[in-house]
């Protein structure tokens, strides 16, 4: 989804409109570590996902997943990388 927000600046001291900005928000969906839940699984619902990423510590690597709807806002998770291929 694409939002556009007016772009304020200062000249002589007064704030003016002066361009516009593209501002893209990203959704859970989007991104490379979302997975839809299959809809033969029990916890399925509409727009449901797992949100799995690997992680690694001393011992080794390891899988952390946690359930996540598809139209969550992705824009304040750290660990967003915008898929390939759709
Ligand atoms: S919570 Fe973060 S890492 Fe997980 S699917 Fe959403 S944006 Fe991606």
């Amino acid at each position: 989804m694409k939002v556009i927000e007016p772009v304020r600046e200062l000249v002589h001291g007064e704030e003016h409109k002066t361009s516009r900005k593209v501002v893209f928000m990203a959704y859970c969906k989007e991104c490379r570590f979302f997975f839809p839940i299959p809809q033969d699984a029990d916890d399925y619902e509409p727009g449901k996902g797992d949100c799995v990423r690997e992680e690694q510590d001393d011992k080794g690597k390891y899988w952390l997943a946690k359930p996540v709807m598809g139209e969550q806002d992705a824009g304040k998770c750290g660990f967003f990388i915008k898929r390939i291929g759709g």
